[in-house]
């Protein structure tokens, strides 16, 4: 019988592959770095300080919006789980629709809250205007994004359809407009990748403002910009003094507005050196 040797150079083969691929995937635990260079102004770290920890493995997902290993992820499609709403200051189930794995206002049932509080954040999340919209200004899908409840990243059909520029899609709604509009038209999805950085206060003292960095579409709209205080209606708010940590909610804006949200997540920002 041949079979033998051609077994043999087989599992030869399967050998070297096999060597070859955990070779690859090997993780090596002797440290590269220094402990005789210069401290870095402000940290505790040496320059390429060999005990600094290497920062923990996050897995990115498998194409461009996917929803990393560290993200908690408020919707996928399947159900409202994460969310609520309140009726008479009493948290009750969600009211807005689940329909095609989109999540549908129900305009007039009140804003969709996260149970769940956040605070320093980068998120994630995509929404759709009707194909078939009608309205003017800020009458054209009116939704938006309310970090901490109070600062509001607006969300409204401004497809060559104007409106007040701090009130159009991107908005840091009365403060900033967008730098520029790379908004799609209605029908098509848009999406919003936020990084926004709480306020800290002490006592009634602002001891630093809000931030907010978005890209819109995938393009740059706010490079951590400063918040002066509550979003507000042709009005200028102070800062109120919540806590580190508040919920998010999506604006109902009444029945014309029916806007769709998808592929929602969100990551706490974890800051350098957790390891
Ligand atoms: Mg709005």
């Amino acid at each position: 019988m041949s079979s033998g040797p051609i077994r043999k150079s087989a599992l030869f083969v399967i050998g070297t592959l096999a060597a070859c691929f955990s070779a690859a995937f090997v993780v090596q635990t002797n440290r590269d770095g220094y402990k005789d260079t210069p401290i870095l102004p402000g940290q505790k770290w040496h320059v390429h300080d060999s005990d600094r920890p290497y920062p923990k493995e996050v897995d990115p997902g498998n194409k461009p919006g996917a929803a990393p290993s560290d993200a908690i992820v408020l919707f996928d499609g399947k159900d409202l789980s994460k969310f609520c709403q309140f009726e008479n200051g009493t948290e009750v189930a969600p009211k807005w629709k689940l329909k095609n794995g989109t999540i549908e206002i129900v305009g007039g049932t009140g804003n969709l809250y996260t149970k769940e509080k956040f605070g320093d954040c980068q998120l994630h999340i995509e929404w759709q205007e009707a194909p078939d919209i009608e309205g003017f200004g800020q009458g054209r899908g009116n939704s938006g994004v309310f970090l901490m409840s109070r600062y509001e990243i607006q969300v409204l059909d401004s497809y060559r359809a104007p409106t007040y520029a701090d009130g159009q899609a991107g908005a840091i709604y009365g403060q900033w407009p967008p730098m520029v509009n790379p908004q799609r038209k209605p029908g098509q999805w848009q999406t919003y990748d936020i990084i926004f950085e709480a306020p800290r206060f002490e006592g009634k003292t602002v001891l630093s403002p809000a931030y907010v960095t978005l890209f819109f579409n995938g393009v740059m709209v706010h490079n951590h910009e400063k918040l002066n205080g509550l979003s507000a209606h042709r009005a200028v708010l102070p800062y109120d003094f919540s806590g580190p940590e508040e919920r998010l909610y999506l604006q109902d804006h009444g029945p014309k507005h029916p806007v769709h949200y998808r592929n929602i997540w969100i990551r706490k920002i974890p800051g350098y050196d957790k390891g």
